[in-house]
């Protein structure tokens, strides 16, 4: 029996490392202290794959269908490369330099996620933190669009709500706000939650600012409160809260990143934060879902000095959201390698039917709608399980993801490679 006492849960981005695993005759018998996501992935490691490599829907060898991805690739002018953030940092560098060998485009899913954090940050004065920092020194935390117990379920244990270094009584020294369409689980711990219109965080973010910031016209905060659906007194009492913070963040969610309204919404609280910061501190933090969607962004800025949505078809590297991420250029590519991502359950529906049209590779560890619309689909280890690879938690921090038991099938990276090998001896 093996046990690992400090393995990272390869589900979400907090990338929790102190997950206990006992491995016995190469199973996983026992997991402890993952949350019930996290559990599921690395108890049920072995349910829904795709077990054998697939040439339009028949089971064939690796060999073979290596041979036919590389004959797609080859033949393509423009490959688009998607997907990346489920996978390592190893498998995202091969890809990146496929794409750019290819001349072809790469992008990963946060190009549909939280691409405005990165295309609007520049225009304002912000700061970022660690997750360890708000634990230990967060008195003011603020959930904005977006539900932990859902999506990060032990963020709040771990950082948001727990015990920190001058946080001594975790909870009862934390002061807890959420805004958010709907009424969650959250609104038992939070000291206020404001429940807002769809599409009206910029609205709220306008009223906040104008209170923190002092001298509000009182007609033009009510005006944005009523457009929000909300009151005038809850505004002001979070915007006292956020004023008399030491240390604040905000964690916003894709209830704003992916919202009608999202690019108001995002840059409204970019301001709002630096207003805050004019006479208290305050970060803003992307909530992040994929477990190593930051790892993408990392490998793409070492790699090129863009964040997602890389065009190499010219020559150089280019990056112009609205014309080279991947929703952009699936008129212009020829051909797909997808790797540890499912857009065609994913992408917009008329996106998804142009992406059906071109020769399809998918390289993923499961059955998925993607793999059941490709021309070639081949299995690969379950990263974080069955291959040793790099992440980045939500914060930038890189952490070593575990081969926690011995597979059958080759890491993603390993695949990337031969196709990466062939092309450079064509
Ligand atoms: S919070 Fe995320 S990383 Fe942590 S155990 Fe749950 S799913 Fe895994």
């Amino acid at each position: 029996m093996t046990v690992f006492e400090a393995a990272v849960c390869p589900f979400c981005a907090c990338l929790c490392d102190d997950i206990v695993v006992q491995v016995e005759e190469n199973e996983i018998k026992d997991v402890r202290n993952a949350c019930a996501l996290g559990m599921r992935k690395l108890l049920s490691y072995k349910e829904n794959r795709l077990e054998t490599p697939l040439v339009r829907g028949e089971a064939r060898g690796y060999e073979d269908a290596l041979k036919e991805a590389i004959e797609i690739l080859k033949g393509a002018d423009k490959p688009l490369i998607y997907g990346l953030s489920s996978t390592g940092c190893g498998a995202q560098t091969v890809a990146l330099r496929l794409a750019r060998r290819l001349g072809g485009v790469c992008d990963s899913t946060e190009s549909l996620c939280h691409n405005l954090f990165h295309t609007l940050q520049p225009e304002f004065n912000l700061f970022y933190t660690t997750l360890d920092d708000v634990k230990d020194k967060a008195d003011v935390v603020v959930f904005w669009g977006c539900n932990p117990v859902h999506s990060h379920p032990r963020h709040l244990s771990k950082f948001s709500y727990s015990e920190g270094r001058f946080i001594p009584k975790g909870i009862t020294d934390r002061e807890i706000v959420c805004v958010d369409v709907v009424t969650s689980e959250l609104d038992k711990i939070a000291k206020w939650f404001l429940r807002i219109r769809p599409g009206k965080d910029a609205a709220v973010c306008r009223a906040l600012q104008a209170l923190v910031g002092g001298g509000a016209a009182m007609k033009s905060v009510k005006a944005l409160a009523e457009e929000a659906g909300v009151g005038v007194e809850d505004l002001s009492r979070v915007a006292e809260t956020l004023k008399n913070a030491s240390f604040g963040v905000i964690f916003y969610g894709l209830g704003v990143a992916a919202s009608e309204n999202a690019r108001d919404g995002v840059a409204a609280l970019f301001s709002l934060v630096e207003t805050l910061n004019e006479t208290t501190n305050f970060a803003i933090f992307p909530m992040k879902g994929h477990f190593n969607v930051v790892g993408a962004v990392m490998t793409f800025l070492r790699e090129t000095g863009f964040p997602f949505g890389v065009d190499f078809s010219g020559g150089v590297a280019r990056f112009e959201p609205g014309k080279t991420t991947a929703l952009d250029v699936l008129e212009s590519c020829d051909a797909a390698l997808i790797v540890g991502a499912d857009p065609l359950a994913s992408f917009p529906k008329e996106k998804a039917k142009l992406l059906r049209k071109m020769p399809l590779i998918v390289l993923d560890p499961f059955e998925t709608l993607t793999v059941e619309a490709a021309t070639v689909a081949i299995p690969t280890a379950l990263t974080g399980v069955e291959a040793e690879e790099t992440a980045y938690r939500m914060d930038c921090l890189p952490l070593k993801l575990e081969k926690l038991v011995e597979g059958n099938m080759p890491s993603d990276m390993e695949v990337l490679l031969r196709l990466q090998d062939n092309i450079e001896k064509a």
